[in-house]
C-alpha cells in the first residue's frame, strides 16, 4: 500500500530536513556534491514559497575535514575526527550559504551538543534561537558541535540529533534523507524477500528487530539510529519520513511519488517540558519500583519513597532519571526531588518518616507527578 504521497508534506507547516554524509560527499571524487545541494535548495525554497518554516541538519563536516587534512580512509582517532569537524564545518556552512543565496535565501549556523538537549535551561535557549532564526526568515543549518564533544556525552549521529530538535520547536515533520528508501523487514542488500515497509504506525518489537537485522552496512547511523529518532520524534508529535536522498530534488521526488517510509506522530497531548523529559536520552540515574508504586504511577500518582527498592547512579535534586520495574524496563522518566544520597536512606520507608531520617523535611514524593512522564513500551501493537 502506498500513501497519498503529497499529503503529509503538503500539510507540514515546520520541516526538519536531516541530510546525511554520503548525500554531501562525493567519495570518488573526495568532493562536495555541490550539484546536489543546489538542487536541495530549489526544494526548500519551494517548501518556504508555500509558507513552510524548514530547518536543515546537516552531517558532513568531519567526512569534509578529513579530506581537507589528507586523513586516511578508515576509522579516525577522536582528535583526528575533531579536528576533521572543526576544519569541514567552515566548508559545510560556506556550501550551504554558495546553494542558498542564488534563492535569496539566507541560512544561519548552530552547532548542538547532547548537553543543549538534556539540560532545561540550554535547550530552552536552543529553541528560542532556532525559532527566532526562523520567524526572521533564515534557514537553520544545524551540525553536532563535534569539535568538542566526547564520545559519553556526544549523540554521535544526527539521526537523534534531528528528532531532538525536531521535538524542540515543535516540528510537524522530520524528514531524514538517507541513501536507502525507508524501513525493510530484513535487509534488502542481503535478502531478495526483503520487504519495503511504508507506513509503521507504532514502533513495535517487530519494528525494532526489523531494523536491527536490516543492519548497519547502509546509512551513516545505520537503521537503528533511524528507530531510535523515529521514537523521540513521534512521541513528541512529530512524523517521521525515511527516504533516499541519492537522486537531484529529493523533496520533489517524494511529491512525485517515490517511496518512502512513515512513521505516523503519536497524540502528543504533554506539554513542553514532558515532552523534553520524554526525549531525554541520558538520564542521570535510576529508581527501581515495586508493582504497588507502577500501578500507582500509571494512575497518575506521583512517586513515593515507599514504592521504591533501588536507587542506581550518582546524581543530584533535580536531575533526570530513568524509573524502572523490578525487571529493569524504564517505564517512565522523571526530576527528582532528592539526590542519590538522600534517596538512597529513604526508599522503602514512608513519606512521614522522611524528614526524621533526613533530619530536613524533604517532599513527601521523590518525584512529583508534574514531573514524570511515562515512556512509551515498545509492546507489540
Ligand atoms: N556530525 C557529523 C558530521 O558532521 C556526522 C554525524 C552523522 O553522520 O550522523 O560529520
Amino acid at each position: 500500500m502506498q500513501l497519498p504521497n503529497h499529503q503529509i508534506l503538503e500539510n507540514a507547516n515546520k520541516i526538519v530536513i536531516k541530510i546525511g554524509s554520503s548525500l554531501l560527499i562525493d567519495a570518488q571524487n573526495s568532493a562536495l556534491k555541490q550539484a546536489w545541494l543546489n538542487a536541495l535548495s530549489q526544494d526548500v525554497n519551494s517548501l518556504i514559497s508555500q509558507g513552510k518554516q524548514v530547518i536543515i541538519v546537516s552531517s558532513g563536516a568531519i567526512g569534509l575535514g578529513r579530506i581537507q587534512a589528507g586523513f586516511p580512509s578508515g576509522k579516525l582517532k577522536l582528535e583526528q575526527s575533531q579536528a576533521s569537524a572543526a576544519i569541514g564545518q567552515i566548508a559545510l556552512a560556506r556550501a550551504y550559504e554558495n546553494a542558498f543565496k542564488s534563492h535569496n535565501i539566507q541560512v544561519a549556523q548552530i552547532l548542538l551538543s547532547l548537553e543543549d538537549s538534556e539540560n532545561r535551561k540550554r535547550y530552552i535557549n536552543a529553541t528560542n534561537t532556532i525559532n527566532t532564526l526562523t520567524s526572521l526568515g533564515f534557514v537553520p543549518v544545524i551540525n553536532e558541535n563535534d569539535t568538542i564533544a566526547t564520545s559519553e556525552i556526544r549523540f554521535g549521529d544526527n539521526d537523534r540529533l534531528a528528532a531532538r530538535v525536531a521535538s524542540m520547536i515543535n516540528a510537524d515533520l522530520l524528514l531524514l534523507l538517507s541513501d536507502i528508501d525507508g524501513l525493510y523487514s530484513e535487509n534488502p542488500q542481503k535478502s531478495g524477500s526483503a520487504k519495503h515497509i511504508p507506513l509503521i504506525k507504532t514502533i513495535t518489537k517487530q519494528i525494532i528487530q526489523a531494523a536491527g537485522s536490516s543492519g548497519s552496512d547502509y546509512g551513516t547511523g545505520g537503521m537503528i539510529t533511524k528507530i531510535m529518532a523515529a521514537q523521540i520524534a513521534t512521541e513528541s508529535g512529530c512524523s517521521m519520513i525515511i527516504a533516499d536522498g541519492r537522486e537531484n530534488n529529493p523533496v520533489k521526488a517524494i511529491l512525485n511519488g517515490k517511496q518512502y517510509s512513515l512513521f505516523s506522530a503519536q497524540k502528543s497531548g504533554n506539554p513542553a517540558r514532558k515532552k523534553w523529559l520524554n526525549a531525554t536520552l541520558e538520564p542521570k540515574g535510576s529508581l527501581y519500583i515495586d508493582q504497588g508504586a507502577q500501578n500507582a504511577l500509571t494512575h497518575g500518582k506521583s512517586l513515593l519513597s515507599a514504592g521504591v527498592t533501588k536507587v542506581e547512579g550518582k546524581f543530584d535534586n533535580g536531575d533526570t532519571l530513568a524509573i524502572k520495574s523490578a525487571n529493569g524496563q524504564i517505564i517512565a522518566h522523571g526530576l527528582t526531588n532528592y539526590d542519590s544520597k538522600d534517596a538512597g536512606l529513604i526508599i522503602g520507608k514512608k513519606s512521614q518518616d522522611i524528614a526524621d531520617i533526613l533530619g530536613y523535611a524533604g517532599r513527601a514524593n521523590i518525584i512529583h507527578r508534574n514531573n514524570l512522564v511515562h515512556v512509551q513500551t515498545t509492546e507489540e501493537a
